[in-house]
């Protein structure tokens, strides 16, 4: 089977990329990209450019502020957009909350939260984790208990990415703590002005601030923030895990940073002859590519999916593990490529593509953590996908 993009799909694969010519600053594609206050506030302006042409979640539909365009446009949106590193700011609504609202939110929900995140004027962040709960999500010990029309919130999470740009948060609490565990937890929508929420940074290995702790002292929330059922929570919060493990984006960001160090080793000479040459460089470029090209169809499995209206599971752990792995082996194989300038800082005159490999040997770490780490993957995938009994 040759795997083709309609006519009029390529049409908008071009209207993308001679968009995002002209939007973004000249080389800003080469360079990696950073959490950055000054990236932060690019990426603002840049959405302010995006939301009039409808563009922040182009596939929603109109009457939230998309364009109603089918999945495999949106897979053409974000290949383009990823491929030229464009920034992708408040990802958390546009690729889970957003589609996990349309799904269990209220009509007054609908309404109230999707066309804010497309017109871009709120940002949203994830409160899941907490510093006993990651993997073992379910048991997490922040509360709510209702009182008259409110819930009050207390508690704390951590490792919430974007908290300290956030308008709102989608969060996780526990309702019922005589439930067994997965049966009394109930999901919020929650502005982040509440009084009694106070949010402290927490600076990445890469000396960035991307993610926060963020406390609950008493804060109210009215019953309207509660998204579907009370204390069934659980299997609302997993549906948005599986949007998120869903993304499409790690086939083309891979692409490029690939496409750059080939071509590294084409053009660079080491001891007389080009790196490209060495039978290990050679190899190892060679298992790369190969690697590419299996996440790229694993990830359109997944968008196939979804175009037939099911809600990817262990097909999306597929993806998550392959792409966050293949995300560190590159970048550890470009570090070696690159030699002692690679771990050059990309201010460094004598830094070498950017300086992209030495941060990326960093960053990809958090990759394989994030959303669920790879070991939990493995496990969804052994016992839904195989059927495999519980370890
Ligand atoms: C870059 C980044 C961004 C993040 N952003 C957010 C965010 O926005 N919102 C949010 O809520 N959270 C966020 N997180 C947190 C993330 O979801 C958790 O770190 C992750 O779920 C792991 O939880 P933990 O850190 O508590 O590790 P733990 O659960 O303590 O795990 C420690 C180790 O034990 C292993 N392990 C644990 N249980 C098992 C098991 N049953 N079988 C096999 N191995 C196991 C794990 O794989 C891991 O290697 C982010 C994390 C990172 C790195």
């Amino acid at each position: 089977m040759e795997f083709k993009f309609t006519p009029e799909q390529d049409v908008f694969r071009e209207e993308v990329r001679s968009f995002l010519k002209q939007e973004l600053p000249e080389g800003w594609g080469s360079r990696p990209g950073s959490l950055s206050e000054e990236n932060h506030e690019f990426g603002q302006e840049f959405l302010k450019r995006l939301a009039p042409k409808k563009w922040i979640a182009p596939a929603w539909p109109q009457e939230y502020g998309g364009l109603g365009l089918g999945l495999w446009e949106q897979v053409v949106f974000n290949e383009e957009m990823s491929y030229q590193r464009a920034p992708l700011l408040n990802f958390a609504a546009t690729g889970y909350l957003g589609p996990t609202i349309m799904m269990y939110g209220t009509d007054e929900q609908k309404a109230e939260h999707l066309p804010g995140i497309t017109s871009n004027h709120v940002q949203w962040c994830q409160g899941y984790s907490e510093p006993e709960s990651g993997s073992d999500l379910a048991s997490l010990q922040t509360k709510a208990v209702q009182d008259g029309d409110d819930f009050v919130i207390n508690g704390q999470k951590i490792w919430t990415s974007q908290a300290h740009y956030a308008d709102w948060m989608f969060l996780l609490a526990r309702t019922d703590p005589d439930a067994p565990k997965h049966k009394g937890i109930s999901y919020f929508l929650i502005d982040m002005k509440s009084p009694g929420i106070s949010v402290r940074p927490l600076i990445n290995m890469a000396g960035e601030d991307g993610f926060n702790e963020v406390f609950f002292e008493n804060v109210r929330v009215p019953r309207s923030g509660l998204l579907g059922e009370l204390n069934r929570g659980w299997y609302i919060a997993t549906t948005t895990l599986d949007f998120e493990r869903s993304s499409s984006s790690g086939y083309p960001t891979s692409l490029r940073t690939l496409e750059e160090l080939t071509k590294f080793t084409k053009e660079t000479k080491s001891n007389g002859k080009h790196l490209i040459q060495e039978p290990l460089v050679r190899r190892q470029i060679a298992d790369l590519w190969v690697d590419l090209n299996i996440l790229r169809f694993l990830s359109y499995r997944v968008v196939s999916l979804q175009s037939q209206k099911l809600v990817p599971n262990y097909e999306a752990s597929i993806v998550k593990v392959f792409n966050s792995e293949l995300g560190q082996k590159l970048a550890m194989a470009g570090l070696h490529m690159l030699g002692l300038y690679g771990q050059l800082e990309p201010e460094s005159k004598y830094a070498r593509l950017f300086g992209q490999f030495g941060r990326s040997y960093v960053t990809s770490v958090g990759l394989t953590i994030a959303a669920g780490t790879s070991e939990i993957q493995r496990s969804i995938i052994a016992t839904r996908g195989l059927g495999l009994p519980r370890g």
